[in-house]
C-alpha cells in the first residue's frame, strides 16, 4: 500500500507529518505521489480560513478520482469544520493522538514514532498548546492548552539528530519563551547549545510578551543559536493590540527589537502581521505601516484577517473589505520588497556561511545564511546538509546568488 501526507500550515504540523510518516512505513506502507496514493493524510491547519478552504478544495478534489483513496483528517481542526468536512474523509484522528483509532491495514493503535525527518532540518516538538487566548485565533481551542515536554526528553532528542547529522534544529512551540519543562527555556537553549557537532539552532515562535533579555544574551552568547528572531507583532497600533489580546504595546515591542538588534550585530527579525482586524482603520493600519519602515523587518508573513469560531473576535463586526485587506497587505510587501533588496545588495562581495538544504529544479543548490536568508548557488548535490562558504555575487528582494568560495 502507498502513502501520501499534504500538510498544511506551521512547521509543528510539519513535525507531526514526519512522525506519521514514520509511523507508517514501520507498517509497512510505502510514501508516494498524491495521484497514486491508496491512503491519504491531511494534516491540516485552520487558523486561517483560507487554509481550511484550500484543503476542501484539495480533498474535494482527491475523492472525484475514479478509485478514491482512503483518507484519514488530522492536525487543528475546528469542530465547525469537522463536521463539514466528515462526508469526505474515513477517518478522523484527533490532534493527540494521530492514530488511537483501529484502521485496518495499519497493525498498530497508538502513534508514538521517531519523525522521518529530511536532511538538514530537524523540528523538534518542545510544547504544544497555548493559554494566550489572542483574540483572532484558535490554536488555544485547537491544540489545548500549554504543555511543555521535560528538558531532559527536549536535550536527548537534540543529541541524537545532531549525531545522526541534522544540522538545522527548529525548537517548536507556540510560544516557547514561557517553556515550563523544567528549566527556562533560555537555559534549554543553553543545554542544547553545549551538544558537540556543527549545527544551527532557530526557535519559533516567540510572544513579545515573555521575550526578555536573558533570550537575547542566549543568543549573543552561544555560538551555535543562530542570529535569527522570529517575533509576531501582529500590528502596531495599540487599540488594535489591545483588541487582540495581545498585552504588549508598540513601543514596548520596538523597544525588546532595538534591544536585540543593539546587542547582535546582524540579527534577522521576522514577524507575522495581520491586516483588517475588525476596526482597523486607515490611521490604524498606517502605525502598522510605521513601525514596519522603523523596525526593517528581514520578513514578514502577513496574513489576511478571517474570522475563526470559538474566537473572541468572531463576534467582532468585521469593517474592512476583502479588497481593502489586499491592498493594505500589497503595502507591507512592498515596504518589505524595498527594504530587503536595500539590505541584500550590501551583501554583495561578501563571504557567508550557508547551510546547503535542497536543489532546486534548475539544477541550482539553495541554502539559508544564518539569518535564514536564501542564496542560490552551483555545486555538487553531496552538498546537501552541509555548511559552505559563498562570495555573495547577486541578490534581489527575495534572496541571494553567489557562487563556492574555496577561502
Ligand atoms: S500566542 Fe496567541 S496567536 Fe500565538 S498560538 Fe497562542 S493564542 Fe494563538
Amino acid at each position: 500500500m502507498k502513502y501520501c501526507i499534504i500538510t498544511f500550515g506551521c512547521q509543528a504540523n510539519k513535525s507531526d507529518s514526519e512522525k506519521i510518516a514514520s509511523f507508517l512505513e514501520k507498517n509497512g506502507l510505502q510514501k508516494t505521489s498524491e495521484k497514486e496514493a491508496d491512503f491519504v493524510v491531511i494534516n491540516s491547519c485552520s487558523v486561517r480560513q483560507s487554509a481550511v478552504d484550500r484543503m476542501e478544495a484539495k480533498i474535494r478534489e482527491i475523492k472525484k478520482r475514479k478509485k478514491p483513496p482512503v483518507t484519514a483528517l488530522t492536525g487543528c481542526v475546528l469542530q465547525k469544520d469537522k463536521k463539514k468536512l466528515k462526508p469526505f474523509f474515513d477517518y478522523m484522528l484527533p490532534e493527540k493522538e494521530l492514530f488511537p483509532q483501529k484502521i485496518p491495514f495499519l497493525k498498530k493503535g497508538f502513534l508514538k514514532e521517531a519523525p522521518k525527518r529530511e536532511k538538514p532540518t530537524a523540528y523538534i516538538t518542545i510544547m504544544s498548546g497555548c493559554d494566550n487566548f489572542c483574540s483572532y485565533c484558535v490554536v488555544p481551542y485547537t491544540k489545548g492548552r500549554e504543555s511543555s515536554r521535560p528538558a531532559k526528553e527536549v536535550v536527548e532528542e537534540a543529541k541524537k539528530t545532531i549525531k545522526e547529522g541534522y544540522r538545522d534544529i527548529w525548537l517548536l512551540g507556540q510560544n516557547v519563551n514561557s517553556y515550563k519543562g523544567g528549566v527556562k527555556f533560555s537555559n534549554l537553549l543553553r543545554e542544547i547549545n553545549k551538544i558537540r557537532g556543527d549545527f544551527w539552532v532557530r526557535f519559533t515562535s516567540s510572544h513579545p510578551k515573555d521575550f526578555s533579555s536573558d533570550i537575547i544574551s542566549v543568543i549573543k552568547n552561544c555560538k551555535k543559536i543562530t542570529n535569527y528572531l522570529h517575533l509576531p507583532v501582529q500590528s502596531g497600533d495599540d487599540e488594535i493590540l489591545k483588541k487582540m489580546n495581545r498585552s504588549y504595546t508598540s513601543e514596548q515591542y520596538k523597544k525588546a527589537v532595538n534591544e536585540a538588534k543593539k546587542e547582535i550585530p546582524g540579527l534577522s527579525v521576522s514577524t507575522d502581521i495581520i491586516v483588517g482586524f475588525p476596526g482597523e482603520t486607515e490611521k490604524q493600519f498606517h502605525n502598522t505601516v510605521k513601525l514596519v519602515k522603523e523596525i526593517g523587518f528581514d520578513m514578514i508573513y502577513i496574513g489576511r484577517y478571517s474570522p475563526r469560531m470559538q474566537t473572541a473576535a468572531y463576534n467582532m463586526k468585521e469593517t474592512v473589505s476583502e479588497e481593502e485587506k489586499r491592498r493594505r497587505e500589497k503595502i507591507l510587501e512592498e515596504l518589505l520588497k524595498e527594504s530587503n533588496l536595500e539590505k541584500n545588495k550590501k551583501l554583495v562581495g561578501r563571504k557567508i556561511r550557508v547551510l546547503t538544504t535542497q536543489m532546486t529544479k534548475k539544477n541550482l543548490l539553495s541554502g539559508k545564511t544564518e539569518g535564514y536568508k536564501s542564496v542560490l548557488f552551483k555545486g555538487p548535490k553531496s552538498l546537501i546538509g552541509e555548511f559552505v562558504k559563498i562570495k555573495i555575487t547577486g541578490y534581489s528582494s527575495w534572496g541571494l546568488k553567489g557562487k563556492i568560495s574555496r577561502k
